[in-house]
């Protein structure tokens, strides 16, 4: 079976073409600068030379076309026909209370997503515009939505309520969503067999250190608590965000600068974490390099994060109630054995030895702890389009239906998604 996936962002179109079968990467590439001058689409098969396509993109329907041209056609072209592509996952990032798990993207469905759209307005409204552009250009094709927010939806009620009037969340749907969902449970997933063990009997700590950075408690292979909340702001301290602060700062922060909430937000977002604390960089190469020169305050701002990591593991151990394995991924967890080592040396004290001989790999699998450590720690790359597509194969193969077959065909509604779709 051959399954697209796709992440669209507000100017950004990723994609991977896998088949799944022989396990296979056929090809990526990103189109970027959707609707603004000097759009182009970046494009790799293994073994090949890179491609670029300079085109003018004016938006998400003409990067999905650009694309499917690209992978059907000419020298850079790695199938024969659109059709040859069973389904496309969608890489969506917020599905609310409605989605606990991927989904058959229905009219219905779209709806709820687009509904979702007012706790995510940056994210979920590229998700949907790729995906109405993929109805659009590959009737023949299954359109599965794999969410960010469905892997947290285990959490227990009370780990994900805020302490807020009840009619917040009654009238509002503010709680925690929790974010990284295919990060995190791709990564749950791979530990279980590096440790021989079967998810269920594992109690676990997943760290996604990226430019976005969260923390996820797994039991049983559930995600019983998170750090991001009700917006990926909230937790740890990231490249550009400052994670959990005084919410009394907000306004106080507008009061003293004469700006409005827009501005406040964007400065949390965009100008805090570890970029605002060092003034150098919110890349951890750039502020190690000037930390290891001597520059106090990105010295400072390592600190500050690698703290702040420490002391959310230590906050989630309550919610699993023991730690077996911890686990680092994404850009810093994969790659910083600096970051790694900090952590770990806060959490002595659990019984956690990092093997410095060890440590210093980057970017593959690995146990970095000691034989004996009472908690595992493990390094696990993140894989989340290969996860996407996984789940879009189960997707598929649990309702066995398409959204289109050649040959006999019969309308019917999937008793799985409650979606209209055509079978053979
Ligand atoms: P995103 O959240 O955008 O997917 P990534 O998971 O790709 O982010 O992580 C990107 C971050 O990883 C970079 O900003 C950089 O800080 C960090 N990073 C990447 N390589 C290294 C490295 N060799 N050493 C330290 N940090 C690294």
């Amino acid at each position: 079976m051959k399954v697209l996936v796709l992440n669209c962002g507000s100017s950004t179109v990723k994609y991977k073409l896998f088949s799944m079968g022989e396990d296979r990467v056929l090809a990526k590439g990103l189109a970027e600068r959707i609707g603004s001058p000097g759009s182009r689409i970046v494009h790799r098969v293994e073994g090949r030379d890179e491609y670029i396509l300079e085109k003018d993109l004016p938006g998400h329907q003409e990067a999905v076309e650009a694309i499917l041209y690209i992978l059907t056609g000419g020298e850079y072209g790695v199938i024969s026909d659109v059709d040859e592509i069973k389904a496309v996952g969608h890489r969506v990032v917020h599905g609310g209370n409605y989605f606990n798990k991927s989904v058959v993207v229905s009219d219905d469905v779209l709806g709820l997503l687009g509904e979702c759209g007012r706790l995510a307005p940056l994210h979920n409204p590229p998700n949907i515009t790729g995906i109405q552009a993929c109805k659009k250009m590959m009737p023949g094709a299954v359109q599965v939505a794999v969410l960010d927010t469905a892997f947290h939806q285990t959490m227990p009620e009370y780990a994900y309520m805020y302490a807020l009037p009840y009619e917040m969340y009654d009238k509002h749907l503010i709680r925690k969503y929790g974010f990284h969902g295919i990060s995190h449970k791709y990564v749950a997933g791979v530990s279980a067999g590096m440790l021989d063990a079967r998810p269920e009997e594992l109690k676990i700590i997943t760290c996604h250190l990226g430019n976005g950075a969260s923390l996820c408690a797994i039991s049983g292979g559930k995600s019983v608590d998170t750090t991001m909340g009700f917006t990926p702001l909230a937790g740890l301290i990231m490249g550009t965000r400052c994670g959990d602060i005084d919410p009394a700062i907000i306004q106080y922060m507008a009061e003293k600068n004469n700006i409005g909430l827009g501005e406040v937000m964007e400065v949390l977002n965009k100008k805090s974490g570890v970029l605002g604390i060092s003034g150098v960089s919110s890349d951890f190469r750039d502020v190690e390099k000037a930390a290891l020169e001597g520059h106090h305050r990105s010295a400072l701002a390592l600190d500050m994060f690698s703290y702040s990591v420490a002391r959310a593991i230590g906050s989630l151990v309550p919610a699993l109630g023991g730690l077996d394995a911890l686990v680092f991924t994404a850009g810093i967890g994969e790659n910083s054995p600096g970051i790694r080592w900090r952590v770990c040396s806060r959490l002595k004290y659990m019984g956690i030895q990092l093997d410095e001989q060890i440590n210093p790999a980057k970017g593959e699998r690995i146990e970095i702890s000691v034989p004996g450590s009472a908690v595992r720690v493990l390094v696990i790359p993140t894989d989340e389009e290969r996860m996407i597509a996984e789940e879009t194969r189960a997707v598929v193969e649990e309702c066995n239906c398409s959204a289109d077959v050649p040959g006999e065909k019969k309308r019917v509604i999937c008793e799985l998604t409650g979606t209209n779709v055509m079978i053979s």
